[in-house]
């Protein structure tokens, strides 16, 4: 069973980029019960990864992952890239991610970002997962959770989940975490290469989703990438072909896999994972046929 860890701010991160500032705020953090999403991360394939050791993963092999918000801030801008799995949500096919009380937005403000002071919101898809924390609950009804803030969501991504209605547990998260921002007016449809302001753009990553993007931040001759989820824990830099349940189109998802990593081991890029757990950001760097973070 999965086990609930460290979700009371403490393992609040950042990282300087130039002029720009990213702050991790953890809402959960897993050990083991996440072979539904990678199932040939087995304990076996794990433990050889020494890498792994202590952040990605503990001694006996279990993969261990972080579910958190990424609080990007340039200069006049304070964006929040993907949103968690929010409070009181249901009709979630994974049991643990129903009605969810957890101190996540206290976490945020004090991190020192009160809800009201963001000013975008950016999904890098539309996942369960990632877009949670657009709504809270209030009186009963779904209300924008940053009201001043303009979310951004990939113009692709968003007409695929709107017309999705074969699984009843993805139409409820785009009914109670997606449909109320856009009908409040607040959300911007975007392209995959949208640019947010000088310092920070969206580059495609396709293949876990159909509009499926990655954030990069460049700010005084220093690089960042906030992964999104082309790939959902570090294991898959050493296996690149290893592909989530979750992947919309596996091929294409691991090909995005296979040539983003080509492109981050060939400069000096600091790689911040969306699920990445423990030290979250590392390099990546060529290591045998594949590549390995150092953190
Ligand atoms: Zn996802």
């Amino acid at each position: 069973m999965a086990k609930l860890s460290g979700q009371r701010g403490k393992k609040r991160m950042k990282w300087r980029i130039g002029e720009v500032t990213v702050t991790k705020v953890v809402e959960m953090e897993v050990t083991g019960g996440s072979r539904f999403i990678l199932p040939q991360a087995t304990y076996e394939e794990i433990l050889p990864i020494t890498w792994l050791q202590p952040h990605f993963a503990d001694e006996r092999g279990r993969l261990k992952m972080s579910i958190h918000a990424l609080v990007v801030e340039a200069p006049g801008r304070r964006i929040v890239v993907d949103t968690c799995l929010g409070n009181d949500k249901e009709g979630r096919r994974i049991p643990t991610w129903n009605n969810l009380q957890l101190p996540f937005l206290s976490d945020l403000a004090a991190a020192g970002f009160a809800r009201e002071s963001i000013d975008t919101v950016l999904c890098t898809h539309l996942h369960v997962d990632h877009v949670g924390w657009n709504t809270m609950l209030d009186g009963g009804t779904w209300v924008p959770t940053f009201p001043k803030a303009r979310y951004l969501m990939g113009r692709i991504e968003f007409a695929h989940w709107r017309g999705q209605h074969e699984r009843e547990d993805m139409a409820a998260v785009f009914a109670d975490s997606v449909k109320p921002v856009a009908d409040a007016g607040l959300v911007d449809l975007v392209e995959t290469d949208h640019r947010i302001c000088d310092e920070i753009s969206l580059v495609p990553t396709v293949g876990h989703t159909p509009g499926h993007v990655s954030v990069v931040i460049k700010s005084r001759g220093e690089e960042a990438l906030i992964t999104g989820d082309f790939m959902h824990h570090p294991c898959q830099i050493a296996h690149p072909e290893w592909c989530s349940t979750a992947d919309s189109d596996p091929e294409t998802g691991r090909r995005t896999r296979e040539r983003m990593l080509a492109e981050l081991a060939s400069r000096p890029v600091l790689v911040i994972g969306t699920h990445f757990a423990g030290a979250t950001a590392g390099r990546i760097v060529k290591d045998g046929d594949a590549y390995r973070m150092d953190v």
